[in-house]
């Protein structure tokens, strides 16, 4: 790990307690529970209230504070266990990669380069918008666990994602607010002389300087580039300040600095990837400085180079809507990245044809295809995902049948002990001892979750509803929250959750279309039940903020209003709160344009129910991990999902209608028909059922297996050799 030297942080800290910074800087604390107590412990309400960031943490403390921490012996041995911990984490050898990549996992430096745009790792670093980047981040976390030699390469977006401001009827704003780099959990990476590093990228007429900050996932480095500095123009310096803001231009240049910037990072830190794992398109130029570096370093004509990097290339697609896929003009294009075409060895004419669509579009510099065509690895994130790719892109091998168009699928997963309550770790610590992490993904899990007791599992789910109740309650007091004046959330109450991006496809309002018949569910006999969303659109997404307004309308007038409630500012915090305190969990996108989702695979490993379309990943769950007495869950509408998308407003009113349906019939009933205990028995069946089969499967551990079998090991092993010096 020496290419990677650090800086000090700020805070003096007492002698006793030097270790904090190091705890700080390691952002293993975002998933290990024993970790983020102790930054609790310290200070609970500046824990939460710096979006739960150790340095901010440990730079308002006062002296005296510290001190008395130093001294008290019960907070000395939680800290002392959290380092060792940490230290134990960090060293041991005998990893799954280890034993599993034969001699391709001796290599000590860090051989697989994984490029992502947006990274959720945790609150307190936003540069994520949604879905991609808690997948990258949760790519990351696994990797450490798994101990593959992978890197991370990202951007610093000073401005992050915008943050969402709701009025009282849900029309949304946006803020910008800098983040201070020193703030934050980063360090700035320097050279071996201990000079800042600094990267340069050619741009149309001059060159654009880089600084490169490190987070540290765990094992895990993660490079992050940032234009912030005083010796570029002042144009220059605002390009990486924010995630998808801008025009064409600053995307170009944004992914300009990915690819290229984070290819001439790594080498100049002295790794040299033989793997580059573009997740999504947006670092596909990496594609063009990798060729001219192999023709430059190692002679190759341009059609060898291709052919030796290509074996080399992963490339994970994730959008199967058209539009959702970057592509810029040619002539944009050349300014830009023209000058390779000279390095390569070719015509403009001939770069362009590497990134040129199937027939229809054929002018546009697509990124996507110049992944597809450069990389020998590629895949989709459903098996679904997989198929409406290779209907998407077929034309780019116009020889070949559908079927046979190489882009296959590794279905997505999320990392569980970021994801899963305290409740429930808790309760399995409790039951079954600290090793959890180890068999919760395992094939015991059915028999161990059939070992704990109605009476348990329904104590563990109250509570952890509850908790969800009294914060959703917190944030409707600090009018964070949409919601009719008096609201008062019931803690005992069928609570149902959506939260996603708002856009059209994913139709928000499906649930809503009949208010008076979804009030008619709730009101008789005392069998309440209350919705809770969250989401923000795009700002300039006009169709996705209606809707949001259109929630927000109904949370405060007509027979809605009390029993609904839209949430501010959707992130890491609010999702893991929503996915571990709700009953249902609702998805409604139109199939099939939800390449997986994640946030259902979140909300089963809690212990909450999927009421979904046939889409995406439940598409597979329900065909391949439903296979006990007791259904895992609900479908809503027909079990077939079109590979081409249709709208019809047909559809819409059939999926409503079945999703009403299914809450009068099956859902609502279900839920307050007791046993003894005053639990639900069947619906806890199901649960069970549900949490049993899903775990296993929908979880980064089996994603990063995947990945490593069928991508990263026959990558490493074609990939091109390293070059010493
Ligand atoms: C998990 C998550 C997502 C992705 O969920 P989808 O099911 O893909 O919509 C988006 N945003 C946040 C904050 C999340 O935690």
């Amino acid at each position: 790990m020496n290419s990677y030297p650090s800086v000090n942080v700020k805070p003096k800290l007492p002698k006793r307690l030097t270790g904090l910074k190091r705890l700080a800087l390691n952002l293993r604390w975002s998933w290990d529970a024993d970790t983020a107590a102790l930054w609790e412990r310290m200070d609970a309400a500046r824990w939460s209230g710096s979006e739960h960031n150790p340095i901010r943490l440990l730079r308002e403390l006062t002296a005296e504070r510290l001190e008395a921490l130093a001294a008290d012996d019960d907070f000395l041995a939680h800290y002392d266990r959290v380092l060792e911990s940490l230290d134990a984490y960090l060293g041991s050898t005998d990893t799954w990669f280890r034993q599993n990549a034969g001699n391709l996992g001796s290599d000590e430096q860090r051989s697989i380069a994984y490029f992502s745009a947006e990274y959720g790792i945790t609150e307190c670093l936003p540069i994520y918008s949604g879905g991609l980047g808690v997948l990258s981040g949760d790519h990351l976390k696994a990797a450490s666990d798994l101990g593959l030699p992978l890197v991370g390469v990202g951007l610093f977006y000073r401005q992050g994602y915008f943050r969402q401001r709701l009025d009282d009827r849900g029309n949304q704003s946006d803020e910008y607010v800098d983040a201070r780099p020193a703030d934050l959990p980063l360090t700035e990476l320097r050279t071996p002389q201990g000079e800042r590093l600094r990267v340069a990228v050619p741009f149309p007429g001059r060159m654009v300087q880089l600084r490169v900050w490190r987070a540290q996932v765990g094992r895990v480095p993660l490079l992050l580039l940032d234009a912030n500095i005083r010796s570029n123009r002042p144009e220059d310096r605002t390009l990486t300040d924010r995630l998808y803001g801008g025009d064409s231009e600053t995307r170009i240049a944004q992914e300009l600095i990915l690819g290229v910037g984070g290819y001439r990072a790594l080498l100049s830190i002295g790794d040299a990837p033989r793997v580059f794992h573009m997740n999504e398109g947006h670092s596909s130029f990496l594609v063009l400085e990798h060729l001219a570096r192999l023709v430059r370093e190692e002679g190759y004509t341009f059609e060898r180079a291709r052919e030796e990097a290509s074996g080399g290339l992963v490339f994970t697609t994730h959008t199967p809507v058209a539009a959702g896929h970057d592509h810029f003009h040619p002539d944009l294009t050349l300014g830009y990245v023209g000058h390779y075409a000279d390095s390569l060895g070719i015509s403009r004419s001939e770069l362009l044809g590497l990134a040129r669509r199937p027939p229809e579009h054929s002018e546009t510099f697509c990124m996507t295809c110049l992944a597809l065509r450069s990389a020998r690895h590629a895949n989709g994130v459903s098996r679904l995902h997989g198929a409406v790719s290779r209907a998407m892109w077929r034309g780019l091998w116009s020889d070949r049948e559908q079927e046979d168009v190489p882009i296959g699928h590794i279905t997505n997963g999320v990392h569980l002990e970021t994801w899963l309550g305290a409740e429930l770790k808790r309760l399995f610590a409790e039951r079954f001892g600290r090793t959890w992490p180890r068999w919760v993904s395992g094939p015991d899990l059915p028999v161990r979750l059939g070992s704990i007791g109605d009476r348990t599992l329904w104590r563990v789910r109250s509570l952890s509803r509850q908790i969800l109740c009294e914060r959703v309650q917190a944030r409707i007091e600090e009018r964070r929250a949409v919601a009719a004046a008096g609201t008062r959330l019931d803690p005992e109450a069928l609570t149902i959750g959506f939260a996603r991006r708002f856009t059209a496809y994913k139709r928000a309002t499906l649930v809503l279309s009949d208010p008076e018949r979804f009030a008619a569910l709730s009101s008789p006999d005392g069998r309440p039940v209350q919705l809770l969303f969250a989401g923000k659109a795009h700002p300039r997404d006009e169709r996705g903020k209606a809707l949001l307004a259109e929630v927000g309308r109904l949370a405060v007038e007509g027979p809605l209003a009390g029993r609904l409630v839209l949430l501010e500012g959707y992130d890491l915090e609010l999702a893991r709160y929503l996915v571990q305190g709700v009953d249902a969990w609702l998805n409604t996108p139109r199939p099939p344009l939800e390449a997986s989702g994640t946030s259902g695979m979140k909300a089963a490993a809690n212990g909450a129910l999927n009421v979904s379309t046939f889409d995406g990943w439940w598409a597979e769950a329900w065909r391949e991990h439903n296979e006990g007495p007791v259904p895992i869950g609900w479908v809503i509408g027909p079990q077939d999902a079109e590979v081409e998308a249709a709208e019809t407003e047909d559809r819409r009113v059939e999926d409503s209608a079945a999703l009403y349906d299914l809450l009068e019939r099956e859902i609502v009933p279900m839920f307050y028909r007791r046993g003894e205990d005053a639990a639900p028995t069947e619906w806890l069946a199901m649960v069970r059922a549900s949490m049993g089969q899903l775990i296993p499967f929908f979880n980064t551990g089996r994603m990063i297996r995947d990945y490593t079998e069928r991508h990263y090991l026959p990558a490493l092993a074609a990939g091109v050799p390293r070059r010493s010096g």
